[in-house]
């Protein structure tokens, strides 16, 4: 007893320590510590929700995601849209379409729309141009971000240039052992991490980030993670759980760590005080208050879905996705209840990175 209470105050007192430390830069055996301790989470969030507080104060920003085409030209092991699943029912929304879901977005107060999709050879960089620049000339208010993969940096250019201003491209796994246990040999890391770097060279607002338990991922492995997005700075940091898809071939292991997600969002917060990072819907769908508990360990972002609900559940990337029964207006309130509730403002605004 009296031993266990002795561990107890070293442990507080070389987190107290580890924390004091601003700017805060771990080192693998801190964050391998960190990373497995439960017993300070409250400390630790409390501590993160403040970093996020002096960068954004109390704002959640709202992101309209539409997600616009579940074809996928890809393997990746874990997920659902992958080329190789016969068992998934696929969709593509028009132009119209798309063009519609901003329309509804921005009744909402959405002023960021995100728009997501499988690689999809039918969406030629031609087609891509004309429905961002369409949206930018509906909205030249609101921030068009992309999120459709690896593309040549001509291709990424041309989308800029057209008027796309972030871009979201997790990198997945920073370790190569790893990322050739998820992928398949005709994907690349080094391709991967290019993009990333080509994205930012151009100008566009970047957004990487990785599942956290996704199959045979290791301590080790998620250090190199966070160490490859110290290398990247990115604007925006998005993780959530591994979660099981059981039309692939991941379809035997299981969901990612709730808690651990969590952990990892406030140390994220903590060593990226400026980043924009979602409480993402995977987080939502592993723990049903998850997106609340993750905007208080340190996120910032919420995504509510826009796409049409007839397309939804279709969208099945992992298992048991919610927000695929309600349409766009409940989900907009729905999501603003909750981060009411939690404690937070619901912000219309932009949203843009406070980078210095
Ligand atoms: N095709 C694009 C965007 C769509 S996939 C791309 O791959 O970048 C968007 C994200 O979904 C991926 O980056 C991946 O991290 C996540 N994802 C895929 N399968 C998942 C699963 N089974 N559990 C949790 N997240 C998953
Ligand atoms: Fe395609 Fe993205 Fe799914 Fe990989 S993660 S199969 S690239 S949709």
């Amino acid at each position: 007893m009296w031993c266990s209470c002795r561990i107890q105050v070293t442990d507080t007192s070389r987190l107290h320590s580890l924390l004091s430390n601003k700017p805060f830069v771990p080192t693998d055996d801190e964050l391998s510590w960190l990373l497995s301790q439960d017993s300070f989470d409250s400390f630790l969030f409390k501590e993160a929700d403040a970093v996020r507080q002096r960068f954004y104060g109390k704002q959640v920003y709202l992101r309209g995601l539409i997600e616009f085409t579940n074809y996928c030209k890809n393997n990746c092991l874990y997920c659902g849209l992958r080329a190789k699943n016969s068992l998934i029912s696929r969709y593509r929304l028009s132009k119209e379409d798309i063009l519609s879901c901003c329309a509804q977005g921005y009744a909402l107060g959405y002023r960021t729309f995100v728009l997501q999709g499988g690689e999809d050879p039918f969406f030629t960089d031609e087609i891509i141009i004309d429905i961002v620049s369409s949206i930018h000339k509906a909205y030249p208010d609101c921030a068009i971000t992309l999120s459709i993969g690896e593309k040549e940096k001509s291709s990424y250019q041309d989308f800029f240039d057209a008027g796309a201003r972030r871009y979201l491209l997790r990198h997945e796994t920073a370790a190569p052992e790893h990322y050739r246990k998820l992928h398949p040999t005709s994907m690349s890391l080094e391709r991967r991490k290019q993009c990333l770097f080509d994205l930012k060279a151009i100008g566009y607002q970047v957004g990487s980030g990785f599942m956290v338990g996704s199959p045979y991922q290791t301590v080790e492995n998620i250090i190199a993670d966070i160490r490859f997005l110290q290398s990247l700075q990115p604007d925006m940091i998005g993780i959530g759980p591994y979660i099981t898809q059981s039309d692939t071939p991941f379809k035997d292991f299981p969901n990612g760590d709730f808690k651990l997600t969590l952990r990892l969002i406030a140390v994220l917060r903590l060593m990226f005080p400026y980043a924009l990072i979602p409480a993402t819907t995977a987080l939502g769908t592993i723990c049903p208050e998850g997106r609340e508990l993750g905007l208080k360990a340190g996120a910032n972002v919420v995504m509510p879905n826009l796409s049409p609900v007839a397309v939804r559940k279709k969208y099945a990337i992992y298992d048991s996705k919610i927000c695929t029964g309600e349409g766009s207006v409940q989900c907009r309130f729905c999501l603003e209840r909750r981060v009411t509730n939690a404690g937070y403002e619901f912000s219309t605004d932009i949203g843009d990175v406070k980078k210095h």
